[in-house]
């Protein structure tokens, strides 16, 4: 514990962050990690609990005291190195985690968290700032080799791993860039695209080697690249001596309500992805904007407030975000401390202006020459868990642009089937985390990772599953591992 009384004595600090109406003029990050001193402050206020709540809560179990105590030491390389032995990808999570750590986080019970994103964010970008993020290339080669589907943070945490204890790993990847829902879900302005350009560089010197536009399975795959190469999975059986499926939850839950089918009409990954590309510098990007619409945003989670922040870069004439469950309370408290609360959560792209509503089901949508003009929506109340239209409250509103962001139900079922893989009641892959075939389905030598395992989930729960996975595979070739479980 870095100063006794440090809890007593500082405050929280939030990351500064550039103004709503600059921010929405670019695309950029807008959130600039805490100085030196200011994580070294943040760290004095760590109690270093017998019991770290804070490691538990989170999902790679971030060794969280000790580097707030490095920081506050200012032994950063060490702070590194702690963070790194639980976490391949801290600069992901350091910005865009929703940091469950510090909903557990024993301050908390009376006063405000220890900003323990905030000191992981500013560890790593002083990192490699300073040159300290290096390659890691294994002393010894095993001859194994594994093929891993997917490269979201999922696929390139169990392709790291993997690689750093000597196998040969060859990433598939069916888009014609690397990193998944990182590159094209999550936009750059929470998020910018050179964060997974760097660590690519970093696992290629390790010796990782990355097919982009190759897509496993029956042709088509999912949603994307049409110009991908197919790959077998027999090949791949044949090819390999282990194989990762990594390839996400991609399948979107869908609005079966009249009118669904008019032009304006979008699933959120349909219109993300592209201002994605276009930052990204691509030509030929279709063009789809919400400059000037009427934009409305249907399911109150992250993907809905990405399409909120998109759509105000856009230049919306308006946005409104409707979610069909009630709004959460107000209230800051954390009645189920050290577990995650339900709370209203405002996010950046929200505070970026937006209407939000809650208890809102979509009925219809209406049209002028097939194209969307109008949503006709009416207020629901819960009662014993089923949901019922409140009477007479039926509304409608303009919608130019209506952008479906109500989660994800499954991965794509057409590649979990050719490889003969068991599917668990909602269609992800089944494979079980403990015991000792973790990570195993019913296909001998084919494991599974991440949301096409768990669903939809979050980065550093892919993160984990990732690096379990690697464990479990690096067993399954060796007989043992010397990877953290
Ligand atoms: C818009 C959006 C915003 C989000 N924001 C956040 C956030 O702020 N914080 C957070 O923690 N989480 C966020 N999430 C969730 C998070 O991105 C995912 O949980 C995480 O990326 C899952 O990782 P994964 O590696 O399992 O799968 P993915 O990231 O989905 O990667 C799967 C990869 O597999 C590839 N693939 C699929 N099938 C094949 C195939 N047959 N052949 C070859 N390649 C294939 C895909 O192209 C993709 O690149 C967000 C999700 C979305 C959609
Ligand atoms: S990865 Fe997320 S939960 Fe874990 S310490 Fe970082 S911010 Fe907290």
């Amino acid at each position: 514990m870095g100063k006794v009384t440090g809890f007593l004595e500082f405050q929280r600090l939030n990351e500064v962050a550039e103004a709503p109406e600059a921010r929405k003029k670019h695309y950029r990050e807008f959130v600039a990690h805490l100085s030196d001193a200011e994580a070294k402050q943040q760290g004095a206020r760590c109690m270093d609990c017998g019991i770290p709540f804070c490691t538990s809560g989170c999902p790679v179990n971030n060794i969280i005291p000790d580097f707030n105590d490095l920081v506050f030491r200012e032994d950063w390389q060490q702070a590194i190195a702690t963070l790194h032995s639980t976490n391949n990808f801290p600069e992901f999570t350091g910005r865009i985690c929703p940091a469950p750590c510090e909903e557990a986080c024993t301050l908390r019970i009376n006063d405000t968290a220890v900003g323990i994103k905030s000191i992981e964010h500013a560890i790593i970008d002083k990192a490699w700032q300073e040159g300290w993020v290096k390659p890691q290339p294994a002393a010894l080669k095993t001859g194994k080799k594994v093929a891993v589907i997917g490269s979201g943070p999922a696929g390139l945490a169990a392709a790291q791993q993997l690689v750093r204890v000597g196998h040969a790993v060859t990433v598939f990847e069916k888009n014609d860039r690397v990193g998944g829902l990182l590159r094209y879900g999550i936009p750059d302005f929470k998020m910018e695209k050179s964060h997974i350009d760097r660590r690519i560089e970093q696992m290629r010197a390790e010796g990782v080697e990355f097919r982009v536009n190759h897509a496993v399975g029956p042709a088509p795959v999912g949603a994307g690249n049409a110009a991908a190469k197919v790959v077998a999975p027999t090949q791949l059986m044949q090819d390999f001596d282990a194989v990762v499926l990594a390839g996400g939850a991609e399948v979107p839950r869908d609005l079966p309500v009249p009118g669904r089918e008019l032009q304006g009409v979008h699933y959120a990954m349909d219109f993300l992805p592209l201002q994605n590309r276009r930052v990204a510098g691509d030509t030929k990007v279709p063009e789809q904007w919400a400059t000037d619409q009427h934009v409305v945003v249907i399911g109150g989670g992250d993907t809905g407030s990405d399409c909120v922040g998109t759509s105000n870069r856009h230049g919306a004439a308006s946005v409104t975000q409707f979610e069909l469950m009630p709004m959460p309370a107000q209230a800051d408290a954390n009645p189920v401390w050290p577990y995650w609360p339900q709370r209203l959560r405002t996010s950046s792209s929200h505070e970026e202006g937006a209407k939000r509503d809650w208890a809102v089901a979509t009925k219809r949508l209406e049209g002028e020459g097939g194209k969307v003009k109008k949503l006709v929506a009416a207020r629901v109340e819960w009662k014993d868990g089923k949901m019922q239209e409140v009477p007479g409250s039926e509304f409608s509103m303009p919608a130019d642009l209506v952008l479906l962001a109500m989660g994800f139900v499954s991965p794509v079922q057409s590649m979990l089937d050719a490889f003969g893989v068991e599917k668990d009641t909602r269609g992800n892959a089944r494979a079980s985390t403990e015991g000792d075939a973790s990570y195993l389905t019913n296909v001998p030598k084919v494991f599974a990772a991440g949301d096409m395992r768990r669903g939809q989930s979050l980065v550093v729960w892919a993160i984990r599953e990732g690096r379990q996975c690697a464990r479990a595979v690096d067993e399954f070739l060796m007989g043992s591992s010397t990877l953290p479980r």
